[in-house]
């Protein structure tokens, strides 16, 4: 299934998508996404019900997780020839050549204030920076928490995958020597356009994209990730529980901004356009 948060005439709803439809059903009975998910086996029974929808194109998508209730996780350089381009770009505080590849996942978070929709626009920010980049990357969301988790039982804790743009300011990143002040502007989260439940794709063979004004700047799949989806459960949940509606952002093939020489930086007015296969796409514009 697909599940969306939409509004539709002024009022918000969780929804179920039908792609080849071109419509969304509310649902009723929880709050909002996180609590859907938490909630879900109870809920299902409701969740299959044949209610009236709406067209998608008379409703706005948002997020469909809009409030996270913690950070959302993020895992850098977990695809091979992304983990090069960002060495050699000199935005790497500390990069060696030649250990370009970790030998662990590097995972840092961003704040819920950096979330919005598969369609808004994202805040250049530029009285503070001038060198703001995209990431198109595969979003997990959490259904089970849990502790400890094996890489043997990860996939029973997925509820669901996305897309995210990890929206990154390259100065910040840098001259602070660490990710989050670069990461975690408000709205350098986009997210969507919906969830798709885990048991309708193969998280391993998705084909992953981005264009900016229609240039294909980032063409990979996601077999193609380093560390993969259930090695990044088992890390993150070692010693930190998951909880339900916890996302985790799997990281970024190459082709983004500093990865051309020079460097092509998002400017205002540009449109960056996102897609995951079997999943969809997601496209905002940048703004001053
Ligand atoms: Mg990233």
């Amino acid at each position: 299934m697909k599940f969306a948060s939409y509004s539709h005439q002024g009022s918000k709803h969780l929804g179920v998508v039908d792609v080849t439809g071109q419509s969304v059903r509310p649902i009723a009975g929880a709050i909002d996404m996180v609590d859907l998910i938490a909630r879900y086996e109870t809920l299902k029974p409701q969740l299959a019900s044949d209610a009236p929808g709406h067209a998608l194109a008379e409703v706005r998508l948002h997020a469909p997780i809009e409030v996270p209730r913690r950070n959302i996780i993020c895992v850098g350089k977990n695809y091979g020839e992304h983990a090069k381009e960002f060495s050699r770009s000199g935005f790497e505080a500390g990069a060696v050549k030649g250990a370009e590849i970790d030998d662990y996942p590097a995972v840092f978070s961003k704040g819920p204030n950096t979330v919005v929709g598969p369609y808004d626009d994202v805040k250049l920010h530029s009285h503070i920076t001038s060198s703001v980049d995209y990431e198109v990357e595969l979003a997990v969301i959490i259904g089970k928490g849990g502790r400890d988790i094996a890489k043997a039982d990860a996939y029973k804790h997925v509820f669901g995958y996305t897309v995210v743009n990890d929206v990154t300011a390259r100065d910040r990143q840098k001259n602070h020597k660490q990710w989050f002040l670069g990461k975690t502007l408000d709205t350098f989260c986009p997210m969507g356009p919906w969830i798709v439940t885990s048991d309708e794709l193969d998280p391993e063979n998705l084909d992953v994209k981005c264009w900016v004004n229609d240039e294909l700047r980032q063409n990979a799949n996601t077999s193609d990730l380093i560390f993969d989806i259930p090695t990044l459960i088992a890390t993150i949940s070692a010693g930190m529980a998951l909880v339900p509606g916890d996302i985790i952002a799997t990281g970024t093939p190459a082709g983004v901004g500093i990865g051309f020489t020079p460097p092509k930086f998002l400017k205002a007015g540009d449109v960056v356009a996102m897609e995951i296969s079997n999943i969809g796409r997601i496209e905002n514009k940048f703004v001053a």
